[in-house]
């Protein structure tokens, strides 16, 4: 079967992990190399995103002889590490990444953020690969630029074969804990209950481009009907921001379907659903044109899969997180702005009845959801009566302050913030009123921080 036969879209990774992992840094790496041989079908830079395609995809993992047969136009890697486009990159209720890079330290091993992720994974039924990052840190390693990781270890000392064995049955041991059962990738023969572990160096390329080829046979093996071009558009907010000329912008992950220049759309707001009209979709130009400052290549329309901003009058409130529908000649407008509002319902869901609880401040909706089905968790079980997305204002605290009234509920006089800017007002009004504001960007921290002021008002 050909390529145009299937008509596969592009896969999109997310990469998750630890702090410190080298998750930004293997992005680097993948993006630096192909962008130094700058050769025709460069990769190009997308808008938090990397568009790899296939021409480049083989080349980077020729070393690796497997006569890689891509059937996947290219893959789309989310250049935002972490949780928060994970969780962002959402659609009526299903994930659309389709593969995740979990990033760990060789030589740290599974640690708070790995787990949570995991977990994050886990719930969501994500697939995903992990890289064991930073082999080039065991002592005494050779630098082997960008060879497949078996090649690379041929030529390493006794001594470092033996440290990478030892190093890499620990980490296995501790996945085993969480209850994941991991193994080499070149050892594992039961690639459907097993997950595959990629010994990877960011800074000097080994296991490179297994990474790559692991991706890419993975997803078009076991996602061929996920993976099928269609055009019903699957597309999601991940960020909105103000573009020099271009007004208010939204940036978006178009997971199938096409958009043209003149679309009318249905986003979730702050105020309500957006109606509005594609006014320019924009793309950074390529690689070897981003000299070219601020300026952005201007489409009349884009395929999927592909990482996009859409120019559109009245996306200020706009959030981040939620998803886009394109007015289809079949669609009936009033519908789709009930299914974009739909989404904000799904939060509601975790609010007290009673209205005791604490509020709970995100990013974006999908790091909100997050937040909440943690606080929601046996272990944890911390009621929450009201929620917001984007920076904590004044008005915020406000609200909260009404929770000081009742001494049984003075411990409720808090907000959680997850990932987001407090402004000044907001906080000399909490430190005049007695509210108190918790900030972190981990969710397990936010929740310690929290529960030691609990205990610390009990006593
Ligand atoms: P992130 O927090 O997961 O995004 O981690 P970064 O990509 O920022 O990397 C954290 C630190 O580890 C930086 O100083 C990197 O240069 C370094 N680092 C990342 N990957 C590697 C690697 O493969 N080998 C070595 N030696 N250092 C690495
Ligand atoms: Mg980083």
């Amino acid at each position: 079967v050909s390529e145009s036969d299937k008509n596969l879209r592009s896969p999109i990774c997310c990469v998750m992990g630890h702090v410190d992992s080298g998750k930004t840094k293997l992005l680097d790496f993948i993006r630096g190399t192909n962008v130094q041989k700058g050769e025709a079908g460069g990769i190009t830079q997308q808008i938090g995103a990397t568009y790899f395609p296939a021409g480049k995809l083989r080349e980077m993992t020729k070393g690796l002889k497997a006569d890689a047969r891509l059937e996947v136009p290219g893959l789309l890697v989310i250049d935002t590490p972490g949780h928060q486009s994970f969780t962002n990159l959402r659609s009526r209720g299903s994930n659309l990444c389709d593969i995740a890079i979990l990033v760990v330290d060789i030589m740290h091993g599974v640690k708070d953020r790995t787990i949570e992720s995991l977990d994050l994974l886990r719930r969501n039924g994500a697939d995903f690969i992990v890289a064991l990052n930073k082999v080039d840190r065991l002592y005494g390693w050779k630098t082997c630029g960008n060879a497949p990781i078996v090649e690379a270890m041929k030529v390493q000392s006794r001594d470092v074969r033996d440290e990478f064995e030892r190093r890499v049955s620990g980490i296995i041991g501790q996945f085993e804990k969480q209850g994941l059962s991991t193994e080499l990738y070149y050892k594992n023969y039961d690639v459907r209950e097993v997950t595959s572990l990629v010994p990877t160096s960011a800074m000097t390329g080994e296991g490179i481009p297994d990474l790559l080829l692991l991706l890419v046979q993975r997803t078009q093996r076991t996602m061929v009907e996920k993976l099928t071009f269609s055009n019903q558009v699957r597309c999601t907010v991940l960020e909105v921001k103000v573009v020099e000329g271009h007004g208010t912008a939204i940036d978006v992950v178009l997971a199938n379907g096409v958009l043209r220049e003149g679309d009318q759309i249905v986003v979730c707001g702050q105020q309500g659903a957006i109606v509005t009209t594609i006014r320019a979709l924009l793309t950074p130009y390529p690689m070897r044109e981003i000299r070219v400052k601020g300026a952005y290549q201007q489409h009349k329309e884009i395929r999927a899969a592909q990482c996009i901003k859409i120019a559109a009058h009245g996306l200020e409130h706009a959030i981040p997180g939620t998803c886009l529908y394109a007015m289809g000649p079949d669609d009936n407008l009033e519908a789709l702005k009930n299914s974009v509002m739909e989404e904000m319902e799904s939060v509601s869901g975790h609010i007290d009845k009673a209205g005791e609880g604490v509020y709970v401040q995100a990013s974006t909706l999908g790091s909100l959801e997050a937040f909440l089905e943690y606080l929601k968790s046996k272990e944890v079980n911390v009621k929450v009566s009201g929620v917001g997305i984007g920076p904590l204002h004044k008005k915020d605290v406000m609200k909260v302050s009404a929770m000081l009234e009742k001494k049984r509920t003075i411990k409720y006089a808090s907000i959680l913030a997850f990932d987001v800017k407090v402004t000044p007002e907001a906080e000399e009004y909490a430190e005049k009123s007695g509210v108190k504001i918790f900030t972190s960007d981990v969710i397990y921290q936010l929740y310690q921080q929290f529960k030691a002021y609990v205990d610390s008002l009990i006593k």
